[in-house]
């Protein structure tokens, strides 16, 4: 049991324990999930233009601390510029979700096709109390993600970001509390895996952004519960290109697709499938792109790779490079964890003579390692992209958007990229669902994004006579 134990967080920069927060206790959590409910009541009768306000000035609240928020978050993450664009986009989702959402519930009376005098209208009837439960490699944005279109539903929400990147807390709780009546409705509790499971144990319905091994274990425990719980899990996301692609604009977007937050988001590309013929072209471009870029070490404000968060993700890059020099495979660029500073870093490794036996093939990589393998046919690729026990998303390069789009919808993955690469990193409108062991529940884009927050209830109304018990009655 973690609560109320003093916890440390690492530098990814310096390797450092250099933060401290205490868990909170189960009679802490008791408290907030107390507040949250009593809460939750005024808030969803407010109706949706109050709610609609009360964000909007969360989200002032959070533009004028945005130099703090994203102080913390660099010391989270060990990157800037994308921890100053987590803080834009969950401003910026505020503002997404109070466009659509009007239209996205729609009310009033239906008539009854079976029974003409029998109408329906439906009730949107929010959770009360939805928990969320994040991971670390975005820890602002993955918290908020869920959060916000809750928040928009009626709901009062309880966001554990992970134990690994606990800083950005402290500043957005400060611009919820400057924020009437919000710090009730949304509290942040960082903590660890128990600290998760006590929420669970408490809230209505939980929304879970992690690894696919955590996840099992909160699908069981909201089972037991017998409440929602909408999964996004990990990914083992596959590129291919077609011949007559264009190989500089393939090489640009595999590049960005595995290297981008230094391969640590769940649709980066980590397996690249090239059609034989024009596999060594391919290869020698993303190795000339991939040995321009530079780590963000010793100045943060250059480069394009930061640390590797996590500390223990370094070991597992690590294990899946050995692996795969092991197995045969030739490195090209990077290939070795470099410490700099009591950080650990990775550049971008382009990795060939790769087989799918290898961890890198088979395991999820977190990183940006870039393993491409030679393909004949596109009934054979189609069936190297499918074979993978994840089915987060994939991406196809062709000659035409015909010929991409004719093998994306052959793919079992949630999203597909024609032409690009991991475009769900920067495309927020699609709705998709995570296919196999990446997830389960709606989408979290798109109306479901929102609609995924109630119940649906049905209010049914005679306008005619009650059918009497007679006109059942047993004859013959
Ligand atoms: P993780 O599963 O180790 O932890 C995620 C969160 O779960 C943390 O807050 C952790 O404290 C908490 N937790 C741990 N045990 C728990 C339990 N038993 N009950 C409840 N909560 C518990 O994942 P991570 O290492 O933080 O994140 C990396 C993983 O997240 C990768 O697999 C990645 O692909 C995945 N991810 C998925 C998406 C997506 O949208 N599909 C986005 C980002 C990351």
């Amino acid at each position: 049991m973690s609560g109320g134990s003093v916890f440390h967080a690492r530098n990814p920069r310096t390797g450092e324990q250099d933060y401290s927060f205490a868990v909170p206790t189960p009679v802490e959590i008791d408290e907030v999930v107390a507040r949250a409910r009593a809460a939750q009541v005024a808030w969803t009768a407010a109706g949706f233009a109050a709610r609609i306000e009360t964000l909007r000035a969360f989200g002032r609240e959070l533009v004028a601390r945005k130099a703090q928020i994203a102080a913390a978050l660099e010391i989270d993450t060990g990157r800037r510029r994308i921890a100053a664009m987590e803080v834009d986009s969950v401003v910026g989702s505020i503002e997404g979700w109070a466009a659509i959402a009007p239209t996205l519930l729609p009310e009033g009376w239906t008539a009854g096709r079976g029974m003409p005098d029998v109408r329906h209208a439906p009730q949107w009837a929010p959770y009360a109390l939805v928990g969320v439960v994040s991971p670390w490699n975005f820890p602002l944005l993955l918290g908020m993600i869920d959060a916000i279109p809750a928040l928009v539903a009626g709901c009062a929400v309880i966001v554990k970001p992970s134990e690994v990147t606990p800083r950005f807390a402290a500043p957005v709780i400060e611009a919820i509390n400057a924020v009437p009546g919000l710090a009730d409705l949304l509290a942040i509790l960082p903590g660890d895996g128990p600290v998760g499971q006590q929420i669970i144990d408490r809230v209505d319905c939980v929304c879970f952004t992690g690894s696919v091994p955590t996840g099992r274990k909160v699908a069981v425990q909201a089972a037991s519960r017998l409440i929602p719980a909408f999964l996004e899990l990990g990914g083992k996301d596959p590129l291919i290109i077609l011949e007559g692609a264009d190989l500089d604009a393939a090489s640009d977007a595999a590049l960005r697709g595995s290297v981008l937050s230094t391969g640590q988001a769940c649709q980066s590309i980590e397996r690249i499938y090239v059609a034989r013929p024009i596999h060594d072209a391919f290869v020698a471009k993303l190795v000339e792109k991939a040995k321009a870029v530079r780590l963000n070490w010793p100045d943060i404000s250059q480069g394009e790779i930061g640390p590797i968060i996590f500390d223990r993700q370094a070991d597992i890059l690590a294990g899946q490079i050995a692996d795969a020099l092991a197995k045969g495979a030739r490195v090209h660029t990077g290939g070795r964890i470099e410490t700099h500073g009591g950080g650990r870093w990775l550049l971008p490794t382009v990795l060939t003579d790769v087989t799918g036996d290898m961890a890198v093939i088979c395991d999820e990589t977190f990183g940006p390692i870039l393993p491409v393998i030679a393909f004949d046919t596109v009934d054979e690729v189609v069936g190297l992209a499918n074979d993978s026990e994840y089915g987060l998303s994939a991406a196809v390069f062709a000659q035409t958007p015909e010929a991409a789009e004719a093998v994306g919808r052959r793919l079992e993955a949630g999203a597909v990229s024609l032409n690009d690469a991991a475009l769900t990193a920067l495309f927020f409108e699609a709705a998709k669902q995570s296919f196999k062991a990446s997830g389960l529940g709606p989408s979290r884009m798109g109306a479901d994004g929102l609609q995924r927050f109630f119940r649906r209830k049905a209010l049914i109304a005679n306008t005619g006579r009650p059918i009497p018990i007679s006109a059942f009655r047993e004859e013959g």
